[in-house]
């Protein structure tokens, strides 16, 4: 046994490795593991990476100004206040390292982000859960969470990976129940998907209060997930102290490049939610008709349940789809294993994984 051991607060921690699930054969993957856009990346993106080659061997711009004024721009905010991150986790990260002292609590949801807790623990605090209702944020559970300890509630509004998602109502009623000294962050990594009108990001939460936070990220809507961006946005005081904790150059040049494009490529924004418009609701159809039930959700992603019959579980699925190149993510991390969760891709995609779990299930392939 090695005399350096990590100190006592990761201890136990599990690592957390998201099985994406390796393709089994060569050839095309279907990849529906990660939640990542079904378009990849807009193309302007793509070319504003290669005319930012001349500048790589360059420490990419601090604060990543230029990226701050298109994000403000697209958003309506302040750019002053974006805090930019190699991911939104390495803001989630920083901003535990920030507001938790040792031993202080951190809230987080039954089904929420995995990152949070992990997060918590990192920085030496207790990560302390609320248990969801139907597969739902409760507002109450996590208010009855609360103690002296509490000093942050993380919500993912769409929450990963159930993508079921709270109205502004709700998160309005949670914020006036919670100590003005706890600091809630809404991460709103899915919130471009929602077309729900009584949904809000978290901006005007943010406007309206000194202790919101809101987290985005260009890894999913925007399919740049390999790049490692995501943006914080908060009162003046938390956007500081996060830039003056977090790694300064987190951030790479192309990344900043590519961010750039992609916020004021609007047209290919567009196109990822016409398509997710088209193939969400088709594929949730396919799956009941093959007898599955697929949970709602308002985001480019669904947990998907299975019987608990042998040989047509969900981990049976995940096999079986593995076994033709199709991944999906498994939920027994989550503490959900008669489910998988699967990413809406585009309509050829879902149309294979439709044809193959009629085939898993010995049932007709469904018409098109
Ligand atoms: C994917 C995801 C993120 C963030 O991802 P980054 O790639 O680190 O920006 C954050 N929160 C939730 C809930 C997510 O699902």
């Amino acid at each position: 046994m090695s005399t350096i051991k990590p100190k006592s607060s990761i201890a136990t921690m599990v690592s957390y490795t998201p099985n994406h699930g390796g393709a089994k054969k060569p050839g095309k993957v279907i990849r529906l593991s990660a939640n990542e856009g079904a378009l990849g990346m807009s193309p302007k993106a793509l070319a504003a990476m290669h005319s930012a080659d001349p500048d790589l061997h360059r420490y990419p711009a601090l604060g990543a100004s230029r990226l701050a004024e298109a994000v403000g721009r697209r958003n309506g905010i302040d750019p002053a206040r974006i805090v930019f991150g190699c991911g939104s986790d390495e803001l989630i990260q920083v901003l535990c390292l920030a507001y938790l002292e040792p031993g202080d609590e951190a809230i987080y949801t039954q089904y929420g982000f995995l990152v949070y807790p992990m997060a918590t623990r990192i920085a030496g605090g207790v990560p302390v859960v609320a248990p969801d209702d139907e597969y739902t944020v409760s507002v109450d559970a996590i208010l009855n969470a609360v103690t002296a300890r509490t000093r942050m509630v993380f919500l993912a509004n769409p929450n990963n990976p159930t993508g079921t998602y709270i109205p502004q109502e709700e998160v309005k009623r949670l914020r006036a129940g919670l100590r003005d000294d706890i600091l809630l962050v809404l991460d709103a990594a899915y919130c471009e998907y929602v077309t729900k009108n009584d949904y809000d990001s978290g901006i005007e939460m943010v406007e309206s209060h000194d202790n919101v936070v809101m987290l985005r990220t260009f890894s999913k809507l925007y399919g740049m997930a390999g790049l490692r961006l995501g943006w914080a946005y908060g009162p003046k005081e938390i956007a500081a102290t996060l830039e003056s904790i977090k790694q300064p150059f987190g951030v790479n040049s192309l990344a900043i490049a590519a961010g750039i494009a992609a916020v004021e490529d609007l047209a290919f924004q567009e196109a990822v939610l016409e398509s997710n418009n088209k193939w969400l609701p088709w594929s949730v159809e396919k799956f009941t008709e093959l007898g599955l039930e697929a949970l709602p959700t308002v985001t480019n992603f669904l947990m998907l349940r299975f019987p608990e019959t042998d040989g047509k579980t969900a981990e049976d699925a995940r096999r079986f789809l593995a076994e033709r190149n199709i991944l999906v993510r498994e939920m027994a991390g989550y503490g959900a294993p008669d489910t998988v969760r699967l990413s809406i891709g585009t309509g050829e995609e879902m149309r294979d994984v439709v044809d193959a779990l009629a085939d898993f299930l010995g049932k007709e392939r469904p018409a098109s």
